[in-house]
């Protein structure tokens, strides 16, 4: 089995930024995604209007963008799964669903997902009218009445994308200020059919074969179509857990450089502990990492 300088694990903006350093580094290496990037955040994102230089657009045209140019660029990439990295003195041994990989070094941008709210009824409804994403899932509440849970930047983007396809919006945020960036805020204030609920919380989310109601824990109840979970993300750390050190939230620990507490072993993107998680920082990662990599390689 050829031994590979490194195998990149994710196509996310942190991943192909990776690809694009690693082909520039005329390194050999291959980068693997589950499904040709379609598992990034960006695409459960309507509108992008904070990577620099683009001005406003939409989170599957980015993605698409930064695959386009790392293919152009050449670099080799695999759809497949990754689902073990082991290291034995100083080579990592990646299986994936196709293939198995070995490499020197391995850059592991495989991003985060969305955490579960933790009420009764969220299990039950999951994917009849309980969704973690508006633009994937907010159709099914067109002229319909839905209701965002969360407080962030994420929690405030989904709102103001169903305001426009939906008859009714409520938003839900167990604090009495959100957390997310002003200019969502003051969208959010111009939209006529959006009620916030602040310092409040949901107890139950009800419904037949379909959500139909949710229970505050005050008692109060009301009638909605869709429920939209937007509390926050968990690092999807679990395949280097067992190799390098992360917080008690499950991100890797590591610094700008992207190093980690294994030799050799990079991180990059949501998955690294950081104050910022963002498309434009996940790609200033991707580059942090490669660049951190050649020089490990170079020792
Ligand atoms: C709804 C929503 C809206 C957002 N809006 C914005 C915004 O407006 N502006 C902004 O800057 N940021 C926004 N973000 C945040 C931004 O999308 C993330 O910070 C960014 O995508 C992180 O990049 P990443 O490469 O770390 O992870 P991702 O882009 O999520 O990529 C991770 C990749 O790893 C792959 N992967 C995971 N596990 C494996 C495995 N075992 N094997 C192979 N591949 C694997 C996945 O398929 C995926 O393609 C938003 C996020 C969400 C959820």
């Amino acid at each position: 089995m050829e031994l590979l300088d490194m195998v990149i694990v994710g196509g996310g903006a942190a991943g192909l930024t990776a690809a694009v350093y690693a082909r520039r580094a005329g390194l050999r290496f291959v980068m693997l995604d589950v499904a040709s990037s379609m598992g990034s955040q960006l695409t459960q994102t309507d509108e992008v209007e904070n990577y620099t230089g683009l001005g406003k657009i939409g989170g599957m045209e980015l993605i698409m963008k930064f695959r386009e140019h790392a293919q152009s660029m050449g670099a080799p990439m695999s759809d497949e799964s990754v689902k073990t990295i082991a290291e034995s003195d100083g080579v990592f041994t990646v299986t994936a669903s196709k293939n198995t990989y070995t490499a020197k070094t391995v850059v592991y941008c495989a991003g985060a997902s969305h955490r579960p709210l933790g009420v009764p009824g969220e299990a039950e409804f999951s994917g009849k009218g309980v969704s973690y994403c508006a633009v994937c899932d907010g159709f099914f509440c067109r002229n319909k009445t839905a209701l965002i849970v969360g407080g962030g930047d994420t929690a405030v983007s989904e709102a103001l994308y169903l305001a426009k396809i939906c008859k009714q919006v409520y938003l839900v945020h167990r604090r009495d200020e959100f957390r997310a960036a002003k200019a969502l805020t003051d969208r959010l204030g111009e939209c006529e059919n959006v009620t916030c609920f602040m310092n409040a919380e949901l107890a139950e989310i009800s419904g037949e074969s379909r959500v139909t109601s949710v229970t505050f824990k005050d008692g109060r109840s009301l009638d909605v179509d869709g429920v939209f979970v937007a509390v926050g993300i968990v690092p999807n750390s679990q395949l280097i857990r067992p190799l390098a050190e992360c917080d008690s939230a499950g991100f890797v620990k590591a610094g700008e450089s992207g190093a980690t507490s294994c030799e050799g072993l990079f991180v990059a993107g949501d998955v690294r502990t950081k104050p910022l998680r963002q498309i434009i920082t996940a790609c200033s990662d991707g580059a942090n990492a490669v660049n951190s990599a050649v020089d490990y390689l170079n020792r």
